[in-house]
């Protein structure tokens, strides 16, 4: 073929937005509307919010649309029958139809917006069907590690990290050697790598003594003072359960043992993580703190894209600070680290228990310090049931396990 049937214009990349309607799915719309030469959108899928879901389907004009509950499927086929779409997408529900969406046949990339381990299935569909992933649905990874990574192995999908934690180590093995740069996240031992250190904002008690968190009010763990994210991971944040989770999640993907993860608290948040390599160098990725930057890694890797971005600026910011976390204040943090260490199921239960507690919290059923109290004692009675190497069933059985636990002792007096 001569050159000049060459073209230099980049195929567009077509999406699966899995939680299209949250913090994670309305950012990579707002990229993908940036960037029309580059992505597009072929399957969206949501919960509850029909209002938005529709303009976006008016707006991106996916091929497939799925919703978590198949009972508002009439409400939103009615409300798109008034549009005028060039072409009506396939609507689909229930686990099913959002396995469908995450395995559609014409997307190149799935991210995984969907909060909670209500992601693990539609997640593993795409990963079986081959499918690249950005991935931010971290519970998935958290509770399913065992499962997940070698569904990658055998598939060859590739996994790119959008939490910003994540991405900012990934940015940085960048420039080391990589057992096999294609497949990026299979929990092998990168070469190279020491220690990793995840900074945390410190969430919503950051400035609060540890004494005051009696005090502690759903509209006060709700509100992040750096990011602007869904209710779940904000409360998260909060209780520092969010950074024990990333722990998990870097464990997974980057093959570090747990002594070699550590936690520092960054009020600024502009270091988005630090490595340490073998020769102690330490490097470390900067930025505002907007998810939109490592989404956009996801999409674009391994190219960079150019983008209007407001340019960091550390002259403005002034200083950068740094300070270990106090475990007394954060109990979630240590709850992590041993469900880390324990393997198999632990962080499974870890994860749902969390998941479940942090839901009773947002509809002002328990107290805020109930939350690790919750979490650690469906942990303890799981010792009896723990499995190392878990299958699927394994892990929803204990993930369902986990869920009822909480609830029922939700119901009895909480030890002090
Ligand atoms: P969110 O609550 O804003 O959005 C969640 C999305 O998932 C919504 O579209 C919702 O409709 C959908 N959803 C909720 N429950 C569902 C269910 N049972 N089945 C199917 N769909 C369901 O959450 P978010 O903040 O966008 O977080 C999404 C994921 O990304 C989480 O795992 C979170 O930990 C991770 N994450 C988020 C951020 C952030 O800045 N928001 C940063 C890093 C990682
Ligand atoms: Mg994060």
């Amino acid at each position: 073929m001569g050159d000049w049937c060459r073209s230099d214009v980049p195929p567009v990349k077509a999406l699966s937005v899995l939680g299209s309607t949250g913090s994670i799915g309305t950012q990579t719309l707002e990229i993908v509307a940036e960037f029309p030469q580059r992505f597009s959108v072929v399957a969206l899928t949501a919960g509850r919010n029909l209002e938005l879901l529709v303009q976006q389907i008016r707006q991106f004009n996916p091929e497939v649309v799925a919703l978590a509950d198949p009972a508002l499927l009439p409400e939103l086929r009615e409300r798109i029958s008034s549009l005028s779409l060039q072409r009506s997408p396939d609507l689909v529900a229930g686990s099913e139809g959002l396995c469908q969406a995450a395995a559609w046949p014409t997307a190149d990339l799935v991210v995984t917006g969907i909060v909670g381990c209500a992601g693990l299935l539609p997640t593993l569909a795409a990963i079986e069907a081959g499918k690249d992933l950005a991935l931010a649905n971290k519970e998935t990874l958290i509770a399913a590690g065992p499962v997940v990574l070698p569904a990658l192995e055998r598939s060859g999908s590739r996994l790119l990290p959008a939490d910003s934690e994540h991405s900012a180590i990934f940015q940085c093995l960048q420039g080391t050697p990589w057992p096999d740069t294609a497949r990026l996240s299979t929990g092998i031992p990168t070469p190279g790598l020491r220690r990793i250190q995840l900074t945390a904002s410190g969430g919503a008690f950051r400035d609060w003594e540890a004494a005051d968190l009696v005090n502690a009010t759903v509209a006060d763990a709700t509100s992040h003072p750096n990011w602007s994210m869904g209710r779940k991971i904000t409360v998260d944040s909060a209780s520092l359960m969010n950074k024990g989770l990333e722990v998990i999640e870097a464990h997974y993907l980057y093959g570090v043992d747990y002594d070699h993860i550590e936690i520092v608290i960054h009020p600024q948040s502009i270091i988005h993580s630090m490595v340490e390599l073998s020769d102690s160098s330490v490097l470390a990725q900067l930025g505002w703190p907007d998810m939109k930057l490592p989404i956009l890694y996801c999409l674009s890797w391994p190219e960079r894209l150019e983008t209007p971005w407001r340019r960091l600026d550390l002259t403005e910011i002034g200083q950068l600070t740094f300070r270990a976390p106090d475990p007394a204040k954060y109990p979630c943090m240590d709850l992590a680290y041993a469900a880390g260490r324990a393997g198999g199921t632990m962080p499974a239960v870890l994860n749902a228990a969390n998941e479940q507690a942090v839901a009773l919290f947002l509809q002002e059923r328990i107290h805020f310090l109930d939350i690790p109290k919750l979490i650690e004692a469906a942990c303890e009675r799981h010792r009896t049931d723990w499995r190392s190497e878990p299958s699927l069933d394994d892990v929803l059985a204990v993930d369902r396990w986990a869920r009822t636990a909480v609830a029922e002792a939700s119901t009895l007096p909480l030890a002090a």
